[in-house]
């Protein structure tokens, strides 16, 4: 069978670069058989004055080793070797504007779903475009599935095996025509979307779930309430009621992949008045900035593609 690959390039595996054909996991690793690792999905954007950067890497890098530590990965993978894993992949494939890189880490020995290693890094760079705000609207649909609880398995790292729980709400969703699958907690409160985080506006309040309601704790959450507050809008980090989102005046989803996501409705319930709301274009104006360094306020969140000596 022809497999179509998404990912010409060159792949980085096991601090090496080797072509995309060639990055293949064994059917008996456990990876494969039980969807045993964790991974991270990061952005690397062209700057408003050239060069090309990681947005909040270090972040995305301590979430990995937290996520491979609470699933007792054997691996000790350090800060600087995955950061070299994710420069390395970029500036081999000659990215030098926007991408998507996916790094991960995969239990590849053989065995059953509690084998501990060893394991694989593998890193992927994928360019792709920018899209505007209009381009990414959606419309959601509580789904029927709860969101994964940490009592059953941990949401708030980022493991390949937590994405079932995803596909059925988000496929679900598709099934009854909407885009996109809004997830509650096992005590019914809103937790987030099957791939992104949840942010709804109430007479001018963001508001968002905390991350104790089985979410992942997402970086670009934490970045847009620093934006938010950082531009005198009142955050509050709290509990919301299903019924909350069928009178919010604006919802949207956010991710590092996602970016923002305005929602337009919720279960047909209109959004406001079903257009991109006010709080969320200055919100988008204002991470638009930042990831592409026009802020100099948060240059800090930037890792230069090409530092000094490597252009
Ligand atoms: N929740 C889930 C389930 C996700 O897959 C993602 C995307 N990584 C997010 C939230 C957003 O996380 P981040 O902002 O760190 O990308």
């Amino acid at each position: 069978m022809e497999i179509h690959l998404s990912t010409p390039g060159l792949i980085y595996f096991d601090g090496k670069l080797i072509p995309s054909a060639d990055a293949r996991l064994h059917v008996s690793s456990v990876a494969v058989k039980y969807g045993s690792n964790v991974f991270e999905g990061l952005c690397t954007y062209r700057g408003v004055s050239g060069g090309s950067t990681v947005f909040r890497m270090h972040e995305h890098l301590q979430r990995l080793q937290e996520s491979a530590r609470m699933m007792q990965i054997d691996c000790d993978y350090s800060q600087d070797e995955l950061a070299d894993a994710v420069l390395s992949t970029v500036r081999g494939n000659n990215i030098e504007g926007d991408s998507h890189i996916r790094l991960s880490i995969f239990v590849v020995g053989d065995g059953f779903s509690e084998t501990t290693g060893p394991a694989s890094l593998v890193c992927i760079a994928t360019p792709r475009g920018a899209k505007n705000l209009e381009e990414r609207v959606k419309h959601a649909s509580v789904s029927s599935w709860l969101r994964l609880d940490d009592r059953v398995a941990p949401p708030r790292i980022k493991a390949g095996a937590n994405y079932h729980n995803s596909r059925f709400g988000v496929l679900e969703a598709r099934r009854n025509g909407y885009d996109e699958a809004l997830f509650l907690t096992f005590n019914g409160k809103v937790s987030e979307g099957g791939n992104s985080c949840f942010f709804m506006v109430k007479d001018g309040v963001l508001v968002t779930p905390p991350v104790t309601a089985s979410i992942l704790i997402s970086i670009t959450r934490q970045t847009l309430i620093e934006l938010a507050r950082d531009q005198g809008i009142e955050v509050q980090e709290r509990e919301i009621d299903r019924s909350e989102l069928y009178i919010a005046d604006e919802a949207f989803l956010c991710g590092s992949g996602l970016e923002i996501s305005p929602i337009l409705s919720v279960d047909r319930f209109p959004v406001g008045d079903r257009s991109v709301g006010p709080v969320t274009h200055r919100l988008w104006d204002a991470y638009d900035s930042v990831i592409r360094g026009g802020d100099a306020r948060y240059q800090r969140w930037l890792t230069p593609v090409y530092g000094q000596g490597q252009a």
